[in-house]
């Protein structure tokens, strides 16, 4: 039996589709089941008193631009529409998927051509590490060696941030490490907003999926996506956020410190606070 949808329906599917999709209502994930009530949320606050800004004051307005409406299938496939249940908020429902796991936040990005970053990418990085680190590294973008290997990190900035996980007496095993946008943006430039837009809800899933303890975004593309905000990471590095319930600090980019080493100081006292509140001793440097 055929179970393409009849063409007229297709069209109005994806009529709507597109409707949601100009209100900027973001990704459609496939194979979502209905979300049960959820815990309050709240979004991103600083939570120590600092006398930086507080880049995500603005993050409740902007929050609609990474939600999803309901599930559906585009290609072919029936579309089946999910009942709206009692949440938070409809955005805080729909960006979240019940039962998820790193496999199908994988499966559900494919091959993905849904940005102009996939024209010229070699492999898609999605993510690398243990899945349930207490800790997450989240960076910009893949790199030339990243976007070859298919893994995060693992060019010139990667041995450094390698440094920077043993220095906190960790491995990179037993951490999680990912990025912002999966595939390479070309001469490895900012990814754009719209990238942006497009890639993050996976990047969403997957912290959800890990639920770590800290997250400590890498550099300003992370930072202020996870935060939404336009603020400069000069303005709240080292401060912690919440962030959907986990604590989040930003700290300055590896290839940033490989430009300008002097700033490494200013890491490393990030990082000594993502130590203290994990209870992480430092490596022995003899070892
Ligand atoms: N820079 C990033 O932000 N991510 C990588 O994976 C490599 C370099």
């Amino acid at each position: 039996m055929d179970s393409r949808l009849p063409e007229t329906s297709r069209e109005k599917l994806e009529a709507w589709l597109r409707y949601y999709d100009d209100l900027g209502l973001g990704e459609f994930f496939t194979g979502r089941r209905a979300m049960g009530k959820r815990s309050v949320k709240t979004p991103a606050v600083p939570l120590q008193t600092a006398a930086t800004a507080t880049p995500a004051a603005t993050s409740a307005a902007t929050s609609a631009a990474t939600a999803a409406a309901s599930s559906s299938t585009i290609q072919g496939a029936p579309a089946r529409i999910l009942p709206v249940v009692p949440a938070t908020s409809l955005f805080e429902a729909i960006d979240r998927v019940e039962g998820d796991t790193l496999e199908l936040v994988r499966e559900n990005l494919g091959e993905c051509t849904r940005c102009r970053l996939h024209k010229q990418r070699n492999k898609i990085v999605f993510g690398a590490g243990n899945p349930r680190a207490e800790l997450v590294f989240v960076g910009e973008g893949p790199g030339h060696d990243e976007d070859v290997q298919g893994l995060p990190f693992v060019g010139r900035a990667g041995k450094l941030l390698t440094q920077m996980i043993e220095a906190m007496g960790l491995e990179r095993e037993d951490v999680y490490i990912c990025n912002v946008v999966k595939c390479r943006p070309p001469e490895n430039r900012k990814p754009e907003d719209d990238e942006v837009a497009t890639c993050s809800p996976y990047l969403y899933r997957q912290l959800d999926v890990i639920a770590p303890k800290a997250i400590v975004c890498l550099g300003g593309v992370a930072a202020q996506t996870l935060l939404k905000t336009k603020d400069p990471i000069s303005r709240f590095r080292g401060t912690w956020f919440d962030f959907r319930n986990t604590k989040l600090l930003a700290t300055y980019h590896p290839a940033y410190l490989l430009r300008n080493p002097n700033a490494k100081g200013e890491v490393w006292k990030d990082l000594q606070k993502v130590m203290s509140f994990l209870g992480l001793k430092p490596r022995n440097p003899s070892r």
